[in-house]
């Protein structure tokens, strides 16, 4: 696997299952981007494997049909516009009904276990109270914290974490990552660390901000924040250029990156974000700093609430960065 930091919760999960007694349901949890998808991908590969006790071989027949998706003894279950829905967790039960067809247990993986609405947790619920003798049930999340506490207690955990040594090889994985791709030979001029940063340390979706430019995009639009706080540019062209410029997840960002500038000025060892660019000057010389960066937080806040209502962005922008601009202007 070339995501080393999983390489830890492999071992940690062989440690566990190594004297033949495997936890009946597991929670894996992990903010995303850490790659919890891959590791339940090589636990199920090694489950279903009959041919060597470490890992998988590859080859056999099970571990064909689990690469090509259809091992009759794995079954997944994906929510519907972000809900896991009660009739999902019957065909799940259905499932663990009838013995293994070829490998030694039946695995069932629950996505975005956070999800379930209380029917689908209570159905859940009676599964996990009387647990199907060769079957083992993943519920993946990236909030264990919803879960119901009658589940978690029923479930052992593996936590999909970096430990500090896991930290220090990030860049330099990051690096040889993009170095690997056609058109990324300047990789090292990229800030890696800003990645880092704003992606709160999730590997994978550091290498997504890197590799798909996400940054330049970013960047630009702290360039069209800084142009209207400093410049004459109207505010509907700055918030009509803010939305139009707005990728899949740039207000999450933006959120990240005023927390950021504020934890920056408590403590000037944190990294800053984009540090030479000319709006975080512009936002630390002003004596209303503190009440500007907040002003900026809640305004993400609010903007990504509006799931992307466009006209409804518009106008929230323009009335904010007004407000804002003004705080500029004001001595403290
Ligand atoms: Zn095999």
């Amino acid at each position: 696997m070339n995501y080393f930091w999983l390489d830890k919760h492999i071992d940690q999960w062989n440690a566990a299952i190594g004297h033949d007694h495997k936890p009946q349901a597991v929670i894996v949890n992990g903010a995303d981007g850490m790659g919890k998808a891959e590791l339940l991908n090589q636990i199920i590969a090694d489950l279903v494997c009959r041919q060597v006790s470490v890992g998988h071989c590859g080859k056999c027949q099970n571990c064909t049909l689990y690469k090509q998706g259809y091992h009759p003894d794995v079954h997944n279950v994906e929510p519907e516009k972000n809900v896991v829905k009660v009739n999902m967790i019957r065909k799940l039960t259905e499932f663990f009904t009838s013995t293994p067809h070829c490998s030694d247990y039946k695995i069932a993986v629950i996505n975005q276990a956070d999800c379930m609405n209380v029917a689908a947790a209570n159905a859940l619920l009676k599964v996990l109270e009387e647990p199907p003798a060769r079957g083992i049930l993943f519920l993946s999340t990236n909030s264990k914290h919803q879960l119901m506490p009658t589940i978690k207690s029923r479930c052992v955990s593996l936590d999909v974490v970096l430990n500090v040594g896991d930290k220090i090889k990030l860049n330099e994985w990051l690096k040889s990552e993009l170095m690997n791709q056609p058109g990324q030979e300047n990789a090292e001029k990229l800030s890696v660390q800003d990645a880092l940063t704003l992606s709160d340390f999730q590997p994978i979706s550091t290498l997504k901000l890197l590799q798909e430019n996400q940054m330049i995009d970013f960047k630009t639009q702290l360039d069209y924040l800084y142009e209207f706080f400093n410049q004459d540019t109207s505010v509907s062209v700055a918030a009509k250029q803010i939305i139009e410029n707005q990728g899949n997840n740039n207000w999450a960002l933006l959120q990240r990156y005023f927390l950021q500038l504020l934890k920056s000025i408590f403590n000037q060892k944190q990294h800053e974000i984009y540090a030479t660019h000319p709006l975080n000057k512009l936002i630390k010389k002003s004596p209303k700093v503190i009440h500007i960066i907040i002003k900026m937080t809640e305004l993400v806040q609010q903007l990504m609430l509006n799931l992307n209502n466009q006209i409804k962005d518009q106008l929230l922008l323009e009335s904010m960065l007004v407000e804002i601009k003004n705080q500029f202007n004001q001595r403290s």
